[in-house]
């Protein structure tokens, strides 16, 4: 069996999880034999927690002393004998033991193994434990001799882009290596909802969503929202794929569904979220024999007389170096931390980050350093949200009202309001420089969500613009300067400010007035690496670097332009040129 190296780290983990409830305390194991965490002090009980499976839900029950995990067994899971269920067998001793959820996964069974780490870390965390006293290294796998592998195809990442590439690449029984920068597979893809924009596909046929348009209404779907900015060529092939992506992924046992009924008939969701896109890829890829390895960094890549040769990764300080005739690289975008968005889009530093924290542009320095071509478009995409209240919060269609008056922390008017998108507040907001927006309503509008919302401790209400400037911690001069400023605009009826539509300019008088919070975050980048429609990189003359192939958000600069076109696109766009990476790759390989 070959077991692999992991190493908890929790937030994106917790991110995808769905949690039971915990039984009475006092509901202890026999197990006595456990090493004690003597940092910990927990609440005992045995705890019913869940993680998503190969096959579904793997729910299991957690037991706690007061100091340490005594127990874990399966309550219910459908995992298939012989692939998902040694992960069991071999995975619980050994977080037991260890009082780590820094242990071996297992592979050819990293679906499940995920699982136990997704659903063994939230009852840590439900016991009141610290997550860091449960993550400490084994001993016994301290930094190793390096070691080498021979592949055909070594892929970097593991979000819906590497997988795509690697159920492609080893469906011809190719030897396909993954490696993984974090202990989860997944990154952004199985964070995200998993919404799909598409044209053309029998899903959308079977499913009657029929008004979906052509591939050329969605290219020029693309260059609209490109501003200009979005290569041609580019929206051509994602828009003419599109379709074929969405069933291709179906095919692979991902079911979509619509999105909602008043979503266009081109947004499709996968009804186990990205996760169960992610889990559906990995599954196949592994069943065809690709190995998937976690907690292993690319750092560098081997280029020797003008080829690149494989890929040096790092896995928990033990140096892995790979040998391949093809490397793709799919280490998604650059927003998962402020250290990297401080080299790639310094304006966004500060802002939340919905992106995974392994996301930090490792491949644009490593293809940078042997000539590789970098476009970065000057920024990424951000959404605004109320406070940090969850996307789905009911509260949060208060971030876009449209008669509102959008202010910063400052109290100067940022924006045209009348947007429609939550995505196109974000460039105005980064133009500022601040952290923190209000939108600021009078009562003309208003209804029982802006007093849930200021119960809940996201907007203030006043009497007065002043008394609310100093609620809200927004200098008092200035904010009601700019509601002054704007309601001569809104009675002179033209925003000669912001070109805002005369519909929704209306002045705000009427008391008690609102100031909703307003955050900026991020949650995808634009540029990075540049190749061309067949995935090869290329350097700085355009010219491709032999066997190096680069797909999805790591390389996704001629399609997007500073705005994130609709919900959906990156995983289509992962999906696809994924799949080309894969197919293109299998060429060097004889
Ligand atoms: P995409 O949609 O392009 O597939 P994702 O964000 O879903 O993008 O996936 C990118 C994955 O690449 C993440 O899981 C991230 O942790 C991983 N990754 C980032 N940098 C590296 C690296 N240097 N080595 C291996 N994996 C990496």
């Amino acid at each position: 069996m070959n077991m692999r190296r992991i190493l908890a780290i929790v937030l994106s983990v917790l991110m995808i999880l769905s949690v039971a409830a915990c039984s009475a305390p006092g509901n202890d194991s026999e197990n006595t034999s456990a090493p004690s965490n003597e940092t910990a002090s927990l609440k005992e009980g045995t705890y019913e927690v869940t993680g998503e499976g190969m096959n579904g839900d793997v729910v299991l029950n957690v037991t706690f002393d007061k100091k340490s995990i005594t127990d874990i067994s399966v309550k219910d899971a459908s995992e298939t004998e012989g692939i998902g269920v040694p992960a069991f067998d071999l995975m619980f001793p050994e977080i037991v033991k260890h009082q780590s959820v820094a242990v071996d996964t297992v592979s050819g069974a990293t679906v499940t193994s995920n699982a136990i780490i997704v659903a063994v870390t939230e009852a840590i965390k439900q016991a009141g434990g610290n997550i860091e006293d449960f993550s400490k290294e084994p001993e016994k796998t301290a930094k190793g001799e390096p070691i080498t592998k021979d592949v055909d195809i070594v892929i970097a990442g593991s979000g819906v882009a590497g997988l795509s590439a690697a159920v492609e690449a080893s469906a011809t029984g190719k030897k396909v290596l993954v490696i993984e920068k974090m202990p989860k597979i997944g990154g952004d893809s199985a964070i995200c909802s998993g919404n799909i924009y598409a044209t053309g596909s029998k899903v959308q046929e079977e499913l009657g969503l029929t008004d979906n348009g052509t591939p050329e209404d969605l290219k020029n779907f693309y260059l609209k929202q490109g501003d200009g900015h979005a290569s041609e060529a580019w929206a051509e092939t994602t828009a003419k794929h599109s379709g074929e992506s969405v069933d291709w992924l179906a095919e692979k046992g991902v079911t979509f569904k619509h999105r909602s009924p008043d979503s266009s008939h081109r947004s499709m969701i996968s009804e186990s979220s990205g996760v169960g896109i992610v889990n559906a890829l990995a599954e196949r890829a592994e069943s065809q024999g690709a190995e998937i390895m976690t907690d292993t960094r690319a750092t560098e890549l081997i280029y020797k007389d003008g080829e690149v040769k494989g890929i040096i990764a790092d896995n928990n300080g033990t140096k892995v170096t790979i040998n391949a005739k093809s490397v793709i690289l799919a280490t998604g975008g650059y927003d998962g931390t402020d250290e990297a968005k401080a080299k790639y889009a310094p304006g966004s530093v500060g802002h939340h980050t919905f992106s995974s924290p392994g996301n930090t542009g490792d491949a644009i320095e490593m293809v940078q350093e042997i000539g590789g071509k970098i476009v970065l478009k000057g920024g990424l995409s951000g959404i605004a949200l109320v406070g940090h209240l969850p996307l789905h919060s009911p509260l949060s269609q208060l971030r876009i009202i449209n008669t509102s008056v959008g202010v910063t922390d400052l109290g100067y008017r940022y924006a045209n309001e009348s947007m429609s998108s939550p995505f196109d507040y974000y460039n105005p907001m980064v133009k500022t420089g601040r952290g923190q927006f209000y939108n600021i309503v009078d009562s003309t509008t208003t209804n029982e969500l802006y007093d849930q919302a200021v119960e809940e401790g996201v907007a203030f209400k006043a009497d007065s613009i002043k008394e609310l400037a100093e609620l809200a911690g927004i200098p008092a001069y200035t904010l009601n300067t700019t509601i002054e400023d704007y309601n001569k605009l809104a009675k002179a009826g033209k925003d000669t400010e912001f070109g805002k539509d005369t519909k929704d300019l209306k002045p705000l008088a009427k008391a008690p007035f609102y100031a909703i919070k307003i955050t900026p975050n991020t949650n995808d980048t634009f540029g990075g690496v540049t190749t061309n429609l067949d995935t090869e990189v290329l350097d700085e003359s355009n010219q491709p670097i032999k066997n190096l192939y680069a797909a999805g958000g790591v390389a996704n600069g001629e399609l997007f332009y500073l705005r994130y076109p609709v919900s959906g696109s990156s995983i289509n766009m992962s999906t696809t040129y994924g799949r080309i990476s894969g197919q293109n790759a299998l060429e060097n390989v004889q």
